[in-house]
């Protein structure tokens, strides 16, 4: 079968591969894999960035076997494996040869503190499918049962099953508080941000205000629901004196475009410190901030930490990865909605065939995009 994998620790790297299909364990379900979708991660892989270098040496043996990448996908069951009697919450959901189901990319271990309280997501012993063992950028992958997810592939294309992963990165975000009848302000409308305005607006947000600094991103914003979007502006690092200026016209932007609202849900999904600062400086007293983007450097200043927070009784509240299985069971009623559909092809901007995999990775780098996704195999 064909692969792209990653073949050595520099920037680039990715092989075009003839690699033997993956042999189907007795807790797995082999998948003939019909698209996947790129995330910042496989960027990070792509560039060889330092976030994600230790994860692939460690389980690559130093690329003595090449790590096939992709963590966001969705495939036909061709195999089950002899043990599986089933998938979903307490393997209650029957599986066969034929289902479309997409791929929760955290494997849990079950096992540790967290897990045995029911909080998966954060799992202290995870595994990243397509980083810490092989991806779904293959024709065919082998995951365990318990990362499958059914849809119904009558209402479900293959394009919206392939992002239903990242997408529930939005749903667990914006759903974490209830978002109806709430003034939300977004900061960061890359496709986890555009998927959380789309949630937001599904669950009833009464007012929906998009922050970015790039153009085109503030116009798919428009396009799946954010009632204003203000294009913030970089600011050159070094000219402390400018990063406030431009802080403030913000967030005085924002509270024009909340009125007579107040923003009383902040999500952060860009990671950048400024707009983290902004984002507790914009919220309101009594306000909840979402915390989701990563940001490059490790340390963050927090310009007003006891006035934005602790005077202000703010909740932040960190998210990651999927509530397994609340997330995908609410992802699952979020799909079936038509409208919710058509708003997330909104924001799959371009579709590449596997073999153009150089072109996308391009584009999605280029952030003049939405969601990319590659079909790795047609009907
Ligand atoms: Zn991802
Ligand atoms: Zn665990």
């Amino acid at each position: 079968m064909k692969a792209i994998r990653k073949v050595a620790p520099r920037p680039g790297a990715l092989e075009w591969a003839d690699i033997d299909v993956p042999a189907c364990g007795a807790a797995e379900v082999l998948l003939r894999v019909r698209a996947a979708s790129l995330c910042g991660t496989d960027a990070h892989i792509y560039n060889w960035d330092g976030s994600v270098r230790e994860m692939i040496l460690s389980t690559t043996d130093h690329f003595r076997r090449p790590r096939v990448i992709g963590h966001e996908f969705c495939g036909e069951v061709v195999e089950v494996g002899r043990d599986v009697r089933g998938v979903g919450d307490g393997a209650s959901e029957p599986i066969r040869a034929g289902d479309l189901v997409s791929a929760e990319s955290h494997i849990v271990c079950g096992t540790c503190y967290q897990c045995r309280r029911g909080q998966y997501h954060v799992c202290t012993r995870e595994r990243i499918i397509g980083v810490h063992r092989d991806g779904g950028f293959a024709e065919y992958i082998a995951i365990p049962a318990s990362c499958a997810w059914l849809n119904d592939p009558a209402a479900v294309p293959v394009e919206v099953a392939c992002v239903e992963e990242p997408f529930g990165n939005a749903v667990h975000a914006a759903t974490e508080y209830d978002p109806r009848g709430q003034c939300v302000v977004l900061f960061g409308a890359g496709p986890i941000g555009l998927f959380s305005i789309i949630v937001a607006g599904a669950f009833g947000a009464e007012r929906i205000i998009a922050v970015d600094t790039i153009a085109f991103r503030l116009g798919l914003a428009s396009r799946v629901g954010a009632h204003s979007t203000l294009l913030s502006i970089p600011v050159l690092a070094g000219d402390p004196g400018a990063r406030d200026r431009e802080r403030e016209r913000i967030v005085g932007l924002i509270r024009d475009a909340a009125a007579p609202y107040e923003p009383d849900l902040v999500f952060e999904m860009s990671g950048h410190p400024d707009a983290i600062d902004a984002a507790l400086r914009a919220v309101r007293r009594g306000g909840k901030v979402i915390l989701f983007g990563l940001p490059k450097q490790q340390a963050i200043t927090l310009e007003r930490y006891a006035e934005d927070v602790i005077f202000g009784g703010v909740t932040l509240k960190g998210i990651i990865g999927r509530k397994i299985y609340g997330t995908w069971a609410r992802t699952r009623e979020l799909v079936s909605r038509p409208d919710v559909r058509s708003k997330i092809c909104a924001v799959i901007t371009h579709t590449f065939p596997f073999v153009r995999y150089e072109e996308a990775f391009a584009k999605m780098i280029g952030r003049d995009s939405g969601k990319v996704v590659l079909r790795i195999s047609e009907d």
